[in-house]
Protein backbone atom coordinates (compact mmCIF):
# COMPACT_ATOMS: atom_id res chain seq x y z
CA UNK A 1 0.00 0.00 0.00
CA UNK A 2 1.28 3.23 -0.84
CA UNK A 3 1.81 6.03 1.87
CA UNK A 4 -1.54 7.89 0.80
CA UNK A 5 -3.73 4.82 0.77
CA UNK A 6 -5.83 3.41 3.24
CA UNK A 7 -8.36 0.81 4.36
CA UNK A 8 -10.62 3.64 5.25
CA UNK A 9 -10.74 7.41 5.02
CA UNK A 10 -12.92 9.01 7.83
CA UNK A 11 -13.93 12.80 6.69
CA UNK A 12 -14.44 14.64 10.15
CA UNK A 13 -13.57 14.30 13.63
CA UNK A 14 -16.31 14.87 15.71
CA UNK A 15 -17.98 12.13 17.92
CA UNK A 16 -18.74 9.69 14.99
CA UNK A 17 -16.01 10.15 13.27
CA UNK A 18 -13.07 9.70 15.92
CA UNK A 19 -14.95 7.15 17.61
CA UNK A 20 -15.25 5.33 13.99
CA UNK A 21 -11.55 5.40 13.15
CA UNK A 22 -10.59 3.97 16.59
CA UNK A 23 -12.67 1.30 16.38
CA UNK A 24 -11.51 0.60 12.83
CA UNK A 25 -8.03 0.53 13.73
CA UNK A 26 -8.20 -1.67 16.18
CA UNK A 27 -10.01 -4.05 14.08
CA UNK A 28 -7.18 -3.71 12.03
CA UNK A 29 -7.37 -1.20 9.34
CA UNK A 30 -5.53 1.21 8.00
CA UNK A 31 -7.18 4.43 8.68
CA UNK A 32 -6.72 8.43 8.11
CA UNK A 33 -9.05 10.90 9.55
CA UNK A 34 -9.30 14.53 7.88
CA UNK A 35 -10.65 17.26 9.92
CA UNK A 36 -11.21 21.15 8.90
CA UNK A 37 -10.66 22.63 11.85
CA UNK A 38 -7.03 22.89 13.73
CA UNK A 39 -8.71 20.55 17.08
CA UNK A 40 -9.96 17.18 16.83
CA UNK A 41 -13.52 16.64 18.60
CA UNK A 42 -16.02 18.23 16.22
CA UNK A 43 -18.96 20.07 17.16
CA UNK A 44 -19.21 17.78 20.40
CA UNK A 45 -16.11 18.34 21.88
CA UNK A 46 -15.13 21.94 20.78
CA UNK A 47 -18.20 24.11 20.66
CA UNK A 48 -21.33 21.57 21.74
CA UNK A 49 -21.55 18.96 24.59
CA UNK A 50 -18.40 19.50 26.59
CA UNK A 51 -18.30 23.18 26.93
CA UNK A 52 -22.09 24.02 27.06
CA UNK A 53 -22.13 21.43 29.74
CA UNK A 54 -19.02 23.01 31.92
CA UNK A 55 -21.27 26.04 31.70
CA UNK A 56 -24.08 24.79 32.81
CA UNK A 57 -22.02 22.98 36.09
CA UNK A 58 -20.02 26.30 36.53
CA UNK A 59 -23.37 28.51 36.00
CA UNK A 60 -25.62 25.77 38.12
CA UNK A 61 -22.96 26.07 41.05
CA UNK A 62 -22.81 30.35 40.70
CA UNK A 63 -26.59 30.23 40.83
CA UNK A 64 -26.68 27.61 44.07
CA UNK A 65 -23.97 29.30 46.07
CA UNK A 66 -26.05 32.44 45.34
CA UNK A 67 -29.86 31.07 46.28
CA UNK A 68 -29.70 27.58 47.57
CA UNK A 69 -26.89 27.72 50.47
CA UNK A 70 -29.12 29.36 52.52
CA UNK A 71 -31.35 26.33 53.01
CA UNK A 72 -28.83 24.46 53.99
CA UNK A 73 -27.44 27.16 56.67
CA UNK A 74 -24.21 27.98 54.92
CA UNK A 75 -24.08 31.94 54.52
CA UNK A 76 -21.52 33.09 51.70
CA UNK A 77 -21.25 36.30 49.56
CA UNK A 78 -21.05 35.23 46.15
CA UNK A 79 -18.94 36.90 43.34
CA UNK A 80 -18.72 35.95 39.54
CA UNK A 81 -15.52 35.67 37.73
CA UNK A 82 -16.77 35.06 33.82
CA UNK A 83 -12.97 35.12 32.65
CA UNK A 84 -12.51 32.59 34.99
CA UNK A 85 -15.42 30.75 34.44
CA UNK A 86 -14.60 30.79 30.35
CA UNK A 87 -11.02 30.15 30.98
CA UNK A 88 -11.95 26.61 32.82
CA UNK A 89 -14.39 25.72 30.07
CA UNK A 90 -11.92 26.35 27.36
CA UNK A 91 -9.01 24.01 29.70
CA UNK A 92 -11.93 21.01 29.42
CA UNK A 93 -12.56 21.45 25.79
CA UNK A 94 -8.06 21.66 25.58
CA UNK A 95 -7.85 18.80 27.48
CA UNK A 96 -10.75 16.50 25.40
CA UNK A 97 -9.49 17.74 21.91
CA UNK A 98 -5.97 16.99 22.77
CA UNK A 99 -6.88 13.87 24.24
CA UNK A 100 -8.35 12.58 20.96
CA UNK A 101 -4.98 13.39 19.33
CA UNK A 102 -3.33 10.87 21.71
CA UNK A 103 -5.79 8.23 20.91
CA UNK A 104 -5.40 8.69 17.15
CA UNK A 105 -1.37 8.36 17.97
CA UNK A 106 -1.71 5.31 20.01
CA UNK A 107 -3.96 3.43 17.11
CA UNK A 108 -1.56 4.67 14.71
CA UNK A 109 -4.52 6.58 12.83
CA UNK A 110 -3.24 9.10 10.28
CA UNK A 111 -4.26 12.64 10.84
CA UNK A 112 -4.81 15.28 7.70
CA UNK A 113 -5.44 19.12 8.45
CA UNK A 114 -7.70 20.55 5.47
CA UNK A 115 -10.91 20.19 4.25
CA UNK A 116 -11.79 16.27 2.83
CA UNK A 117 -13.19 16.47 -0.51
CA UNK A 118 -14.79 13.37 -2.61
CA UNK A 119 -13.34 13.63 -6.15
CA UNK A 120 -14.51 10.17 -7.38
CA UNK A 121 -14.73 6.36 -6.00
CA UNK A 122 -12.14 5.68 -3.67
CA UNK A 123 -10.33 9.20 -4.19
CA UNK A 124 -10.24 11.89 -1.97
CA UNK A 125 -8.15 15.06 -1.54
CA UNK A 126 -7.00 16.99 1.52
CA UNK A 127 -7.55 20.93 0.34
CA UNK A 128 -5.10 22.82 3.00
CA UNK A 129 -3.95 26.85 2.59
CA UNK A 130 -0.91 26.02 0.91
CA UNK A 131 -1.70 22.08 -0.54
CA UNK A 132 -3.66 19.42 -1.87
CA UNK A 133 -2.58 16.26 -1.00
CA UNK A 134 -4.34 13.37 -2.61
CA UNK A 135 -5.48 9.98 -1.05
CA UNK A 136 -6.98 6.64 -2.39
CA UNK A 137 -9.27 4.05 0.09
CA UNK A 138 -11.24 1.04 -0.07
CA UNK A 139 -13.79 3.14 1.99
CA UNK A 140 -14.79 6.25 2.77
CA UNK A 141 -17.01 7.45 6.08
CA UNK A 142 -18.38 11.33 5.79
CA UNK A 143 -18.82 12.09 9.35
CA UNK A 144 -18.77 16.08 8.60
CA UNK A 145 -21.87 16.79 11.35
CA UNK A 146 -23.64 19.51 11.32
CA UNK A 147 -23.95 23.53 11.57
CA UNK A 148 -26.52 26.40 12.72
CA UNK A 149 -29.23 26.42 10.73
CA UNK A 150 -30.06 30.11 9.67
CA UNK A 151 -33.60 31.71 9.82
CA UNK A 152 -34.87 33.99 6.93
CA UNK A 153 -34.68 37.62 8.43
CA UNK A 154 -32.23 37.25 10.74
CA UNK A 155 -29.43 39.07 10.02
CA UNK A 156 -26.23 37.14 11.45
CA UNK A 157 -23.44 38.89 12.41
CA UNK A 158 -21.92 36.21 14.35
CA UNK A 159 -21.57 38.15 17.10
CA UNK A 160 -24.66 40.40 19.00
CA UNK A 161 -27.05 38.01 16.76
CA UNK A 162 -25.13 34.61 16.59
CA UNK A 163 -25.56 30.89 17.02
CA UNK A 164 -24.06 28.21 20.02
CA UNK A 165 -20.80 29.25 19.50
CA UNK A 166 -21.13 32.68 20.43
CA UNK A 167 -23.41 31.98 23.42
CA UNK A 168 -20.37 29.75 25.13
CA UNK A 169 -18.35 32.68 24.79
CA UNK A 170 -19.91 36.26 25.68
CA UNK A 171 -17.38 38.21 27.66
CA UNK A 172 -19.51 39.58 29.48
CA UNK A 173 -23.36 38.65 30.95
CA UNK A 174 -25.57 40.44 28.53
CA UNK A 175 -28.57 42.52 30.14
CA UNK A 176 -31.31 41.12 27.88
CA UNK A 177 -30.58 37.85 26.13
CA UNK A 178 -33.27 37.07 23.25
CA UNK A 179 -33.21 33.09 22.23
CA UNK A 180 -34.87 31.78 19.03
CA UNK A 181 -36.84 28.97 19.50
CA UNK A 182 -37.25 26.86 22.60
CA UNK A 183 -35.34 23.71 21.85
CA UNK A 184 -32.24 22.16 23.32
CA UNK A 185 -29.61 24.58 23.06
CA UNK A 186 -32.20 27.23 24.00
CA UNK A 187 -33.25 25.71 26.64
CA UNK A 188 -29.61 24.79 27.95
CA UNK A 189 -27.78 28.36 27.34
CA UNK A 190 -31.14 30.03 28.04
CA UNK A 191 -30.27 28.38 31.68
CA UNK A 192 -26.18 29.44 32.15
CA UNK A 193 -27.22 33.31 31.00
CA UNK A 194 -29.89 33.32 33.50
CA UNK A 195 -28.27 31.69 36.15
CA UNK A 196 -25.23 34.10 35.90
CA UNK A 197 -27.94 37.08 35.94
CA UNK A 198 -29.25 37.87 32.15
CA UNK A 199 -32.89 38.73 31.65
CA UNK A 200 -34.05 35.67 28.98
CA UNK A 201 -36.65 35.82 26.80
CA UNK A 202 -37.40 32.48 24.68
CA UNK A 203 -39.36 32.72 21.39
CA UNK A 204 -40.94 29.99 20.40
CA UNK A 205 -42.86 29.29 17.23
CA UNK A 206 -44.49 25.72 18.29
CA UNK A 207 -47.09 26.08 21.15
CA UNK A 208 -44.95 23.97 23.43
CA UNK A 209 -41.17 23.80 24.04
CA UNK A 210 -38.90 20.54 23.46
CA UNK A 211 -40.39 19.40 20.45
CA UNK A 212 -39.98 15.66 20.31
CA UNK A 213 -39.62 15.24 23.95
CA UNK A 214 -42.75 13.63 26.07
CA UNK A 215 -45.78 16.29 26.23
CA UNK A 216 -46.09 16.04 30.23
CA UNK A 217 -42.28 16.59 30.82
CA UNK A 218 -42.27 19.56 28.40
CA UNK A 219 -45.18 20.90 29.85
CA UNK A 220 -43.13 20.48 33.36
CA UNK A 221 -40.27 21.81 32.26
CA UNK A 222 -42.05 24.84 31.10
CA UNK A 223 -43.18 25.54 34.33
CA UNK A 224 -39.88 25.24 36.25
CA UNK A 225 -38.21 26.90 33.75
CA UNK A 226 -40.75 30.02 34.24
CA UNK A 227 -40.27 29.74 37.89
CA UNK A 228 -36.34 30.16 37.22
CA UNK A 229 -37.04 33.33 35.67
CA UNK A 230 -36.66 32.86 32.50
CA UNK A 231 -39.65 34.60 29.58
CA UNK A 232 -40.66 31.36 27.60
CA UNK A 233 -43.22 32.47 24.98
CA UNK A 234 -44.67 29.88 23.06
CA UNK A 235 -46.65 30.09 19.35
CA UNK A 236 -44.40 33.20 18.05
CA UNK A 237 -42.77 33.15 15.23
CA UNK A 238 -39.90 35.31 14.72
CA UNK A 239 -39.64 36.95 11.09
CA UNK A 240 -36.91 38.53 11.84
CA UNK A 241 -33.71 40.34 14.01
CA UNK A 242 -31.41 42.77 13.36
CA UNK A 243 -28.60 44.77 15.04
CA UNK A 244 -29.10 48.29 15.91
CA UNK A 245 -26.28 50.48 17.00
CA UNK A 246 -25.15 48.50 20.33
CA UNK A 247 -28.72 46.79 20.77
CA UNK A 248 -30.29 44.07 18.78
CA UNK A 249 -34.09 44.38 17.50
CA UNK A 250 -36.16 40.80 17.26
CA UNK A 251 -39.57 40.84 15.02
CA UNK A 252 -41.87 38.83 14.97
CA UNK A 253 -45.93 37.87 13.97
CA UNK A 254 -48.32 39.55 15.68
CA UNK A 255 -46.69 41.47 18.79
CA UNK A 256 -44.29 44.84 18.82
CA UNK A 257 -40.65 43.63 17.83
CA UNK A 258 -38.33 43.37 21.44
CA UNK A 259 -35.09 45.52 21.51
CA UNK A 260 -32.08 43.06 23.78
CA UNK A 261 -28.60 43.55 23.47
CA UNK A 262 -27.89 39.81 22.28
CA UNK A 263 -29.42 37.11 20.15
CA UNK A 264 -28.92 33.48 20.19
CA UNK A 265 -30.30 31.66 17.05
CA UNK A 266 -31.46 28.01 17.77
CA UNK A 267 -33.51 26.90 15.53
CA UNK A 268 -31.94 23.62 14.25
CA UNK A 269 -28.72 22.33 13.02
CA UNK A 270 -28.22 21.56 9.34
CA UNK A 271 -26.27 19.14 7.69
CA UNK A 272 -22.22 19.55 6.61
CA UNK A 273 -22.28 18.60 2.52
CA UNK A 274 -21.11 22.02 1.06
CA UNK A 275 -17.75 21.50 -0.65
CA UNK A 276 -17.61 17.84 0.30
CA UNK A 277 -17.95 17.01 -3.35
CA UNK A 278 -20.89 14.58 -3.37
CA UNK A 279 -21.57 15.92 -7.06
CA UNK A 280 -18.21 14.47 -8.10
CA UNK A 281 -19.56 10.75 -7.55
CA UNK A 282 -23.86 11.69 -7.94
CA UNK A 283 -24.77 11.49 -4.79
CA UNK A 284 -27.56 13.21 -3.86
CA UNK A 285 -28.83 14.97 -0.42
CA UNK A 286 -32.64 14.98 0.80
CA UNK A 287 -35.02 17.80 1.17
CA UNK A 288 -33.48 17.99 4.57
CA UNK A 289 -30.05 18.40 3.31
CA UNK A 290 -28.73 15.05 4.55
CA UNK A 291 -26.92 12.28 2.87
CA UNK A 292 -29.50 9.30 2.02
CA UNK A 293 -27.68 5.56 3.58
CA UNK A 294 -29.02 2.18 3.64
CA UNK A 295 -28.95 -0.52 6.01
CA UNK A 296 -24.94 -0.20 6.52
CA UNK A 297 -24.84 3.37 6.29
CA UNK A 298 -23.78 3.01 2.78
CA UNK A 299 -24.85 5.63 0.16
CA UNK A 300 -25.85 5.33 -3.19
CA UNK A 301 -22.50 5.03 -4.34
CA UNK A 302 -20.93 1.93 -3.46
CA UNK A 303 -17.59 2.23 -0.82
CA UNK A 304 -19.24 5.81 0.59
CA UNK A 305 -20.53 5.51 3.75
CA UNK A 306 -22.13 8.04 5.94
CA UNK A 307 -22.87 8.45 9.82
CA UNK A 308 -23.96 10.99 12.87
CA UNK A 309 -25.73 14.39 11.54
CA UNK A 310 -25.11 14.67 8.64
CA UNK A 311 -27.80 11.41 7.84
CA UNK A 312 -31.66 11.56 9.31
CA UNK A 313 -32.06 10.68 12.83
CA UNK A 314 -31.52 12.62 16.11
CA UNK A 315 -28.64 15.00 16.23
CA UNK A 316 -26.76 13.54 19.15
CA UNK A 317 -22.99 12.63 20.08
CA UNK A 318 -23.99 8.88 21.31
CA UNK A 319 -25.76 8.23 18.23
CA UNK A 320 -23.04 9.23 16.22
CA UNK A 321 -20.89 7.21 17.81
CA UNK A 322 -22.84 3.95 17.78
CA UNK A 323 -23.16 4.60 13.97
CA UNK A 324 -19.76 4.93 13.59
CA UNK A 325 -18.68 1.95 15.40
CA UNK A 326 -21.79 0.37 13.54
CA UNK A 327 -20.54 0.91 10.14
CA UNK A 328 -16.87 0.04 10.24
CA UNK A 329 -17.74 -3.29 12.64
CA UNK A 330 -20.17 -4.11 9.50
CA UNK A 331 -16.87 -3.24 6.91
CA UNK A 332 -14.74 -5.28 8.79
CA UNK A 333 -16.71 -8.39 10.24
CA UNK A 334 -20.02 -7.91 8.32
CA UNK A 335 -22.06 -7.49 11.49
CA UNK A 336 -22.64 -4.11 12.57
CA UNK A 337 -26.22 -2.96 14.17
CA UNK A 338 -27.55 0.42 15.90
CA UNK A 339 -31.07 -0.26 17.72
CA UNK A 340 -32.58 3.18 17.27
CA UNK A 341 -35.26 2.68 19.87
CA UNK A 342 -32.78 2.27 23.01
CA UNK A 343 -30.98 6.00 22.00
CA UNK A 344 -31.52 8.38 25.38
CA UNK A 345 -31.96 11.57 24.99
CA UNK A 346 -30.48 14.05 27.66
CA UNK A 347 -31.54 17.84 28.57
CA UNK A 348 -28.78 19.08 31.00
CA UNK A 349 -31.12 22.06 31.94
CA UNK A 350 -31.58 22.08 36.09
CA UNK A 351 -33.39 19.59 36.68
CA UNK A 352 -32.14 17.31 34.04
CA UNK A 353 -34.45 15.82 31.29
CA UNK A 354 -34.51 12.20 29.77
CA UNK A 355 -35.80 10.00 27.49
CA UNK A 356 -35.56 6.53 26.08
CA UNK A 357 -37.74 4.64 23.95
CA UNK A 358 -41.24 5.64 22.62
CA UNK A 359 -43.06 8.80 24.00
CA UNK A 360 -47.28 8.95 25.65
CA UNK A 361 -47.88 10.74 22.36
CA UNK A 362 -46.42 8.03 19.76
CA UNK A 363 -47.74 5.23 21.39
CA UNK A 364 -51.03 6.56 21.17
CA UNK A 365 -50.53 7.82 17.33
CA UNK A 366 -49.87 4.28 16.61
CA UNK A 367 -52.66 2.72 18.79
CA UNK A 368 -50.51 0.55 21.00
CA UNK A 369 -52.36 0.09 24.60
CA UNK A 370 -49.84 0.59 27.26
CA UNK A 371 -49.97 1.29 31.13
CA UNK A 372 -48.16 4.19 32.74
CA UNK A 373 -46.35 4.79 36.15
CA UNK A 374 -45.11 7.60 37.35
CA UNK A 375 -43.68 8.68 40.45
CA UNK A 376 -42.42 11.84 41.98
CA UNK A 377 -38.91 13.29 42.88
CA UNK A 378 -40.48 14.88 45.83
CA UNK A 379 -41.67 11.15 47.78
CA UNK A 380 -37.94 10.72 47.41
CA UNK A 381 -35.62 10.65 50.58
CA UNK A 382 -32.52 11.31 48.45
CA UNK A 383 -34.23 14.23 46.32
CA UNK A 384 -35.34 15.68 49.76
CA UNK A 385 -31.39 15.53 50.84
CA UNK A 386 -30.46 17.19 47.71
CA UNK A 387 -32.90 19.73 47.87
CA UNK A 388 -33.95 19.02 44.31
CA UNK A 389 -37.40 17.72 44.42
CA UNK A 390 -38.88 18.87 41.46
CA UNK A 391 -40.38 16.12 38.85
CA UNK A 392 -40.90 12.77 38.18
CA UNK A 393 -40.60 9.79 36.55
CA UNK A 394 -42.83 8.14 33.94
CA UNK A 395 -42.41 4.28 32.96
CA UNK A 396 -44.59 3.51 29.92
CA UNK A 397 -44.94 -0.55 29.39
CA UNK A 398 -47.04 -2.89 27.15
CA UNK A 399 -50.59 -3.03 28.39
CA UNK A 400 -50.21 -6.75 27.94
CA UNK A 401 -46.76 -7.78 27.65
CA UNK A 402 -45.62 -5.23 30.70
CA UNK A 403 -42.31 -4.65 28.26
CA UNK A 404 -40.90 -1.36 29.00
CA UNK A 405 -41.37 0.58 25.73
CA UNK A 406 -40.42 4.03 26.85
CA UNK A 407 -39.18 6.05 30.34
CA UNK A 408 -39.40 9.56 30.54
CA UNK A 409 -38.10 11.19 33.70
CA UNK A 410 -37.37 15.14 34.37
CA UNK A 411 -35.83 15.17 37.86
CA UNK A 412 -32.28 15.84 39.71
CA UNK A 413 -29.67 13.80 37.55
CA UNK A 414 -32.39 11.70 35.04
CA UNK A 415 -29.48 11.99 32.66
CA UNK A 416 -27.79 9.89 34.87
CA UNK A 417 -30.75 7.59 36.03
CA UNK A 418 -31.92 6.96 32.17
CA UNK A 419 -29.02 4.75 31.90
CA UNK A 420 -30.93 2.06 33.87
CA UNK A 421 -33.83 2.38 31.20
CA UNK A 422 -31.75 2.48 28.58
CA UNK A 423 -30.47 -1.10 29.47
CA UNK A 424 -33.93 -2.21 30.31
CA UNK A 425 -35.08 -1.39 26.83
CA UNK A 426 -31.88 -2.99 25.01
CA UNK A 427 -32.94 -6.21 27.29
CA UNK A 428 -36.24 -6.28 26.43
CA UNK A 429 -36.78 -5.60 30.39
CA UNK A 430 -40.83 -5.65 31.35
CA UNK A 431 -41.88 -2.95 33.88
CA UNK A 432 -41.78 -5.92 36.83
CA UNK A 433 -38.40 -6.69 35.95
CA UNK A 434 -37.31 -2.97 36.84
CA UNK A 435 -39.73 -3.35 39.88
CA UNK A 436 -38.04 -6.42 41.51
CA UNK A 437 -34.62 -5.37 40.90
CA UNK A 438 -32.88 -4.10 44.41
CA UNK A 439 -32.20 -0.12 43.94
CA UNK A 440 -29.89 1.42 46.49
CA UNK A 441 -31.32 3.36 49.33
CA UNK A 442 -31.55 6.09 49.49
CA UNK A 443 -31.01 6.61 45.73
CA UNK A 444 -33.11 8.83 43.66
CA UNK A 445 -32.70 5.89 41.69
CA UNK A 446 -35.50 4.73 43.47
CA UNK A 447 -37.63 6.93 42.09
CA UNK A 448 -37.51 4.93 39.12
CA UNK A 449 -38.03 1.50 40.61
CA UNK A 450 -41.34 3.16 42.16
CA UNK A 451 -42.27 4.22 38.58
CA UNK A 452 -42.26 1.21 37.73
CA UNK A 453 -44.33 -0.73 40.56
CA UNK A 454 -46.60 2.42 39.67
CA UNK A 455 -47.28 0.58 36.28
CA UNK A 456 -48.88 -2.09 38.51
CA UNK A 457 -50.78 0.19 40.92
CA UNK A 458 -48.36 -0.88 43.85
CA UNK A 459 -45.94 2.16 44.67
CA UNK A 460 -45.06 1.73 48.01
CA UNK A 461 -43.97 5.45 49.11
CA UNK A 462 -46.91 7.41 47.75
P1 LIG B 1 -19.64 16.83 14.37
O1 LIG B 1 -19.39 16.69 15.81
O2 LIG B 1 -20.35 18.05 13.90
O3 LIG B 1 -18.21 16.73 13.67
C1 LIG B 1 -18.05 16.90 12.30
C2 LIG B 1 -16.64 17.36 12.06
O4 LIG B 1 -16.41 17.34 10.65
C3 LIG B 1 -16.35 18.78 12.50
O5 LIG B 1 -15.20 18.80 13.29
C4 LIG B 1 -16.12 19.56 11.20
O6 LIG B 1 -15.16 20.59 11.34
C5 LIG B 1 -15.61 18.47 10.30
N1 LIG B 1 -15.84 18.71 8.88
C6 LIG B 1 -16.97 19.12 8.25
N2 LIG B 1 -16.79 19.16 6.92
C7 LIG B 1 -15.52 18.76 6.70
C8 LIG B 1 -14.74 18.56 5.54
N3 LIG B 1 -15.24 18.73 4.31
N4 LIG B 1 -13.45 18.15 5.68
C9 LIG B 1 -12.93 17.93 6.91
N5 LIG B 1 -13.62 18.08 8.04
C10 LIG B 1 -14.90 18.48 7.93
N6 LIG B 1 -25.28 16.03 21.64
C11 LIG B 1 -25.36 15.20 22.69
O7 LIG B 1 -25.50 13.99 22.49
N7 LIG B 1 -25.25 15.66 23.97
C12 LIG B 1 -25.11 16.98 24.24
O8 LIG B 1 -25.02 17.37 25.41
C13 LIG B 1 -25.02 17.88 23.15
N8 LIG B 1 -24.85 19.20 23.38
C14 LIG B 1 -24.74 20.05 22.31
C15 LIG B 1 -24.57 21.40 22.57
C16 LIG B 1 -24.44 22.29 21.52
C17 LIG B 1 -24.27 23.75 21.80
C18 LIG B 1 -24.46 21.80 20.18
C19 LIG B 1 -24.29 22.74 19.02
C20 LIG B 1 -24.64 20.46 19.91
C21 LIG B 1 -24.79 19.57 20.98
N9 LIG B 1 -24.99 18.21 20.78
C22 LIG B 1 -25.11 17.36 21.84
C23 LIG B 1 -25.07 17.63 19.42
C24 LIG B 1 -23.72 16.99 19.06
O9 LIG B 1 -22.71 17.95 19.16
C25 LIG B 1 -23.77 16.42 17.66
O10 LIG B 1 -24.88 15.56 17.53
C26 LIG B 1 -22.50 15.63 17.38
O11 LIG B 1 -21.36 16.44 17.50
C27 LIG B 1 -22.54 15.02 15.97
O12 LIG B 1 -21.37 14.33 15.73
P2 LIG B 1 -20.78 14.14 14.26
O13 LIG B 1 -19.55 13.34 14.43
O14 LIG B 1 -21.84 13.66 13.36
O15 LIG B 1 -20.44 15.61 13.76
P1 LIG C 1 -34.14 22.00 18.17
O1 LIG C 1 -34.62 21.33 16.96
O2 LIG C 1 -33.98 21.22 19.43
O3 LIG C 1 -35.11 23.23 18.52
C1 LIG C 1 -35.36 24.27 17.63
C2 LIG C 1 -36.64 24.98 18.02
O4 LIG C 1 -36.75 26.18 17.24
C3 LIG C 1 -37.88 24.14 17.72
O5 LIG C 1 -38.64 24.03 18.90
C4 LIG C 1 -38.58 24.94 16.63
O6 LIG C 1 -39.99 24.85 16.71
C5 LIG C 1 -38.12 26.37 16.91
N1 LIG C 1 -38.27 27.28 15.77
C6 LIG C 1 -38.05 27.02 14.45
N2 LIG C 1 -38.32 28.12 13.70
C7 LIG C 1 -38.69 29.10 14.55
C8 LIG C 1 -39.10 30.47 14.38
N3 LIG C 1 -39.16 31.06 13.17
N4 LIG C 1 -39.41 31.20 15.47
C9 LIG C 1 -39.36 30.62 16.70
N5 LIG C 1 -38.99 29.33 16.91
C10 LIG C 1 -38.66 28.58 15.86
O7 LIG C 1 -32.77 22.69 17.75
P2 LIG C 1 -31.57 23.29 18.61
O8 LIG C 1 -31.99 23.62 20.00
O9 LIG C 1 -30.98 24.34 17.74
O10 LIG C 1 -30.57 22.06 18.69
C11 LIG C 1 -30.02 21.50 17.49
C12 LIG C 1 -29.65 20.06 17.68
O11 LIG C 1 -28.56 19.93 18.56
C13 LIG C 1 -30.79 19.26 18.27
O12 LIG C 1 -31.24 18.37 17.27
C14 LIG C 1 -30.23 18.51 19.41
O13 LIG C 1 -30.41 17.13 19.25
C15 LIG C 1 -28.74 18.82 19.41
N6 LIG C 1 -28.39 19.20 20.79
C16 LIG C 1 -28.47 18.22 21.75
C17 LIG C 1 -28.20 18.55 23.06
C18 LIG C 1 -28.32 17.49 24.10
O14 LIG C 1 -28.38 16.32 23.75
N7 LIG C 1 -28.34 17.84 25.38
C19 LIG C 1 -27.86 19.84 23.41
C20 LIG C 1 -27.80 20.80 22.42
C21 LIG C 1 -28.06 20.46 21.10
Amino acid sequence: MSEHTYDLIVIGSGPGGYTAAIRAAQLGMKTACIEKEPALGGTCLRVGCIPSKALLESSERFHEAQHGFDEHGIKATVELDLSKMLERKDGIVKGLTDGIGYLFRKNKITRYTGTGRIDGEGKVSVVADDETTELTAKHILVATGSSVATLPGVELDWDRIGGSTQALDYGEVPDHLVIIGAGVIGLELGSVWSRLGARVTVLEYLDRVLAGVDGDLAKEAKTIFEKQGMDIRTGVRVTGARVDGDQCVVEYEGGEPITCDRVLLAVGRRPNTEGLGLENVGIETDKRGRIPVGEHFETDVEGIYAIGDVIAGPMLAHKAEEEGVACVEYLATGYGHVNYDAIPNVVYTHPEIASVGRTEEELKADGVEFRKGRFPFKANGRARALNSTDGFVKILAHAETDRVLGVHIIGPRAGDLIAEAAVAIEFGASAEDIARSCHAHPTLAEVVKEAALAVDGRPRNM
